[in-house]
C-alpha cells in the first residue's frame, strides 16, 4: 500500500504529491484525509502531512520510497469528500493544495487553548461611581483602574484586562468577591433553552411561499438536485421558506448548511432557527474560539445536529449526509474569500452539493448579476416571491435632487423633504433610520481652492478627519494633526466636504433636540457586543432615530420603522470598481426595504446628486428587472463578469522598480503564451490603493470568454513565476472574478 501525501509546508515548489509506503501496522487504519507524520527532505525531518489518496502501486522506484512514520495523535482528519472539494478549489482558484486543505479544515487544534473569559460589571452607573470614589480614597489604584475601565465598557475581555490594564488575577478576584463584577466564560449562542410554548407556531404560508416550497419538494422527492435562486422582495418570507425546505430534507435523515453573512447573524435570526429546530441546530461565528468551533464541527460529524448556521466557512461542516445548502443574501461580497484560495461560497457550495448529492438554494431580494444571469441561462431554477408575507405594501420612495436643494438655499445634509418627514415620525412616535453611504470616504479633507487632498504617506488613500482633531488612515492607522492651511497653495481653509456618521448624528441632535439618537458604525461597534447592543436598543424602541453605515441596512426587522432616509446615495457610485452600480442598487434597495415592515406603511427618501443614474432610478422604482437589463448590457459591452470571465493578478513587493519590471514581464509573457488571441490582457496598473504599509501593488487583468481557459492561463503564469528568480521577493496572487480590488 502507498499513500499520496501533501506536505504541510506552504511553498509553491513543494506543491505536489509525495508518495510514501504504508507500514503494515497502519494498513487498514490509514484513510484519505488523515494527518500523518512523515520523514521529509534530506535530513528526513519529521514533518506533518495529509493523506489525499491511497493506492497499491508505486509511481516511483519502490526502494526510493520512504515510509509513513505514523498518524498524528492530536490530528484532525478531513472528510474524504472535503479533500476532493479542496482539490477542486485549488484547481479553480489557484494557490497550493495545502492552502486549500487548510481552508476546508478551518478548525485549529485545541492544544492549550484557554477558554475565552469576559468580565462583566454588576453595578449600575451610580453605584459604580461611588465605589470608584472609595477605591481612589483608599489609594487602591489597580482596583480603580479596572472599575473605571468597566464604567466605560461594562463587558471586557479577561485576557485584555490583564495585558493592557496590567491588572493581576487577585485584583479581579477581589472585585468579584465584593460583588463589583462577575467573570463569565464566553459561550456565544450556546444552545439556548427554548421553552416549549416558545416553539414556533406553524405559519400558514402564503400562496407564493407554497409554490416555492412545492417546486423544491417535488424535485427533491423525485431525486432531482438543483441550484435554485429564490428572488424575493424584502420581507417576502424567504427565511420561512428556507426553514420549511430544511425541515423536509432533515425528515429524510439528511443535513443542511445555512450560510448567512456574519453581520446578519444576529440573535434575532438565530433564535428563529432555534425555535423551529431546537437543539438540532448549531451556530458558528468568527467570535467563537477555535475550540468552540471544533466542538460544533464534531457535533455535526457525529450526528448530534442536523443544521449548521454560519458565515462562509460553515460551508465546510463535515456532515455525513449533506442534503441541502442554503445561501441567504447570496449577493453579499463577504461570500468571496480574501485569502488564497480566493473561493466564492456560491460556486464552492454548488460543487460540494454535487459531491454529496445535495441541492443548493440561493436567496436574495437583490440577486447578484452572476446568479440572475445563470438563472436566465437555465443553470439555476428561478423561484420568485413578489409580495411581502404579511401583505404589507412596499414603501413609497421619493428622490430628492440635492443640486436643486442647494440652489434653493438649503445647504444642510438633510433635505427639506426628509426633515419634514422625520419630524412627522417623531410626532407619531415612529422610528426613522438614516443611512449614510460609507464611512471614512466621507471624512476626507481637501483644499477647496486647489483640490489638494491629504493622503496617508504609506497607503495612498485619503486620510479621514476624526472628532479628536486628528487625521487618521483607515488602512494602516497612521495619524497626524489636522491641517487647516493647504500645504500646496496656501489657501487657509482646508476642510471636509461631506459629513461622516458622527457629523450626521450631531446635526440630527441639533435639528431635533428632543429626539433620542443612536449611531452605528465601525467606531461604535468596535467592542464585541457593540453591534448587538445597539440593534437591541433600537428594536426596544429606546431611540427614535438610528444613524449608520451599511451595517444598518442588512436584513434587520424593526416593525416600528416607517421612514428610511438615504444620505448621499451616490457615494458608492464613484467607487473605483466595475460593480459600483450593482452595489449601489443593492444598498439602496435593502435600505428602502427596512421601512414599513410592521403595520404602518413605510416611506423612503433617497437624496442624490445624480437622480438620473440607472442604479438610482431603478432602486427608486424598486425594479430589479429593469436594473438587471441595463447593468448586464453594460457588462456585456465592457466585457466584464458575468458575461465574460476576469482574472486579476495582483503583484506586490517593497521594491517599486523591481515590481514594475516584473509586472511588465508577466504581461509580455501572458501575451506571448496566448497564441490564439483568446485573452485580453490589461495593465499593469496601480490599483485604486497603490500602496499599503509601504508595500507597492500592481495589477494585471486577463479577460476571456471561458473560465476553463483562464484557469489554464493561470497555471502557465504560475509556472513562469516559479522558474523566474525575478519574482522571488515578490508576491503574486490570483483572484478570479474579483469583488474588491479594481
Ligand atoms: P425575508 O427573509 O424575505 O426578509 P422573513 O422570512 O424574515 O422575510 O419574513 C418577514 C416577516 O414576515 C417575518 O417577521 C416573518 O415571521 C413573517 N412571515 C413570513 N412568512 C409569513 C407567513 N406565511 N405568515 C405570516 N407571517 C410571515
Ligand atoms: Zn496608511
Amino acid at each position: 500500500m502507498y499513500a499520496n501525501i501533501i506536505i504541510d509546508i506552504t511553498h509553491e515548489k513543494l506543491d505536489r504529491i509525495f508518495q510514501y509506503s504504508v507500514p503494515p501496522e497502519l494498513e487498514g487504519t490509514l484513510r484519505t484525509g488523515m494527518e500523518v507524520i512523515v520523514p521529509f527532505g534530506r535530513g528526513n525531518k519529521e514533518t506533518k502531512g495529509y493523506v489525499v489518496g491511497l493506492c497499491d502501486r508505486a509511481d516511483y522506484d519502490a526502494d526510493k520510497i520512504k515510509s509513513v512514520a505514523g498518524v498524528s495523535e492530536d490530528g484532525v482528519a478531513i472528510e474524504a469528500q472535503l479533500v476532493a472539494l479542496a482539490a477542486w478549489m485549488k484547481e479553480s482558484y489557484g494557490g497550493t493544495m495545502i492552502q486549500a486543505l487548510k481552508t476546508v479544515l478551518p478548525v485549529k487544534r485545541r492544544e492549550n487553548e484557554k477558554e475565552k473569559r469576559t468580565i462583566r460589571l454588576l453595578l449600575n452607573e451610580e453605584e459604580g461611581r461611588k465605589q470608584l470614589e472609595i477605591y481612589l480614597n483608599k489609594n487602591q489604584r489597580a482596583r480603580a483602574r479596572l472599575l473605571a475601565a468597566l464604567l466605560d465598557d461594562p463587558v471586557l475581555e479577561y485576557g485584555l484586562v490583564r495585558k493592557h490594564l496590567s491588572i493581576t488575577a487577585p485584583v479581579i478576584r477581589a472585585l468579584e468577591e465584593q460583588g463589583v463584577l462577575t467573570i463569565e466564560s464566553e459561550r456565544v449562542f450556546r444552545s439556548p433553552r427554548i421553552a416549549e410554548g416558545e416553539r414556533m407556531k406553524q405559519l400558514s404560508y402564503t400562496e407564493e411561499q407554497q409554490n416555492v416550497i412545492h417546486t423544491f419538494s417535488r424535485d427533491y422527492e423525485a431525486g432531482e438536485r438543483n441550484t435554485y435562486l429564490v428572488h424575493g422582495v424584502t420581507g417576502s418570507g424567504k427565511t420561512e421558506v428556507y426553514m420549511e425546505m430544511i425541515a423536509r430534507v432533515v425528515e429524510r435523515g439528511r443535513q443542511a448548511i445555512v450560510l448567512i453573512p456574519e453581520i446578519s447573524l444576529t440573535y434575532q435570526t438565530v433564535m428563529r432557527f432555534y425555535r423551529r429546530f431546537g437543539d438540532r441546530v448549531s451556530i458558528m461565528n468568527s467570535r467563537m474560539s477555535a475550540g468552540e468551533r471544533y466542538d460544533q464541527m464534531q457535533r455535526a460529524k457525529c450526528g448530534d445536529v442536523d443544521v449548521m448556521i454560519g458565515p462562509r466557512s460553515a460551508l465546510f461542516t463535515p456532515f455525513p449526509d449533506l442534503g441541502l445548502i442554503v445561501i441567504d443574501e447570496e449577493h453579499e461580497p463577504t461570500y468571496k474569500s480574501e485569502q488564497t484560495p480566493r473561493y466564492h461560497a456560491r460556486e464552492t457550495a454548488i460543487h460540494r452539493a454535487e459531491l454529496s448529492g445535495a441541492s443548493v438554494v440561493l436567496g436574495s431580494a437583490t440577486p447578484s448579476l452572476e446568479a440572475y444571469y445563470r438563472a436566465e441561462m437555465g443553470e439555476y431554477k428561478l423561484l420568485e416571491l413578489k409580495n411581502r408575507a404579511q401583505r404589507q405594501c412596499m414603501p413609497e420612495v421619493y428622490t430628492v435632487d440635492m443640486r436643486r436643494e442647494l440652489s434653493g438655499g438649503n445647504r444642510s445634509i438633510l433635505s427639506d423633504r426628509l426633515r419634514e418627514l422625520m419630524s412627522d415620525r417623531l410626532a407619531k412616535g415612529q422610528q426613522t433610520m438614516l443611512f449614510l453611504n460609507r464611512r471614512g470616504y466621507a471624512g476626507f479633507v481637501s483644499c477647496r481652492s486647489c483640490g489638494y487632498v491629504e493622503k496617508c504617506p504609506h497607503c495612498d488613500v485619503a486620510l479621514s478627519a476624526h472628532k479628536n482633531g486628528k487625521l487618521v488612515c483607515h488602512y494602516c492607522g497612521y495619524e497626524k494633526p489636522m491641517v487647516s492651511v493647504c500645504p500646496v497653495c496656501g489657501f487657509p481653509h482646508m476642510g471636509g466636504f461631506r459629513a461622516g456618521t458622527q457629523q450626521v448624528e450631531d446635526l440630527v441632535k441639533k435639528v431635533f433636540p428632543g429626539a433620542r439618537v443612536l449611531r452605528m458604525d465601525m467606531d461604535t461597534t468596535k467592542n464585541k457586543d457593540g453591534y448587538e447592543k445597539i440593534l437591541a436598543a433600537f428594536a426596544n424602541e429606546e431611540a427614535d432615530i438610528l444613524v449608520g453605515t451599511q451595517m444598518i441596512v442588512k436584513g434587520h426587522d424593526f416593525p416600528n420603522v416607517t421612514l428610511v432616509g438615504v444620505l448621499a446615495a451616490d457615494m458608492s457610485l464613484y467607487a473605483d470598481d466595475y460593480r459600483a452600480g450593482e452595489r449601489t442598487f443593492q444598498l439602496l434597495t435593502q435600505a428602502v426595504g427596512r421601512a414599513g415592515r410592521g403595520r404602518e406603511k413605510g416611506e423612503a427618501v433617497i437624496q442624490t446628486y445624480s437622480p438620473e443614474h440607472y442604479s438610482i432610478e431603478a432602486a427608486v422604482r424598486q425594479d430589479y428587472e429593469g436594473f438587471y437589463r441595463k447593468e448586464i448590457g453594460y457588462r456585456e459591452l465592457m466585457g466584464y463578469p458575468p458575461v465574460r470571465e476576469l482574472l486579476a493578478v495582483l503583484i506586490t513587493g517593497a521594491d517599486e522598480e523591481l515590481l514594475e519590471t516584473a509586472a511588465d514581464y508577466l504581461k509580455k509573457y501572458a501575451e506571448r503564451m496566448d497564441k490564439n488571441h483568446l485573452l485580453t490582457v490589461i495593465g499593469p496598473a496601480s490599483p485604486s490603493v497603490g500602496k499599503v504599509n509601504d508595500i507597492y501593488r500592481k495589477i494585471l487583468y486577463l479577460k476571456c470568454e471561458e473560465y476553463g481557459m483562464l484557469i489554464k492561463a493561470k497555471d502557465r503564469l504560475e509556472q513562469y513565476i516559479e522558474v523566474n528568480s525575478g519574482f522571488d521577493s515578490l508576491r503574486v496572487q490570483f483572484d478570479f472574478n474579483p469583488m474588491n480590488i479594481f
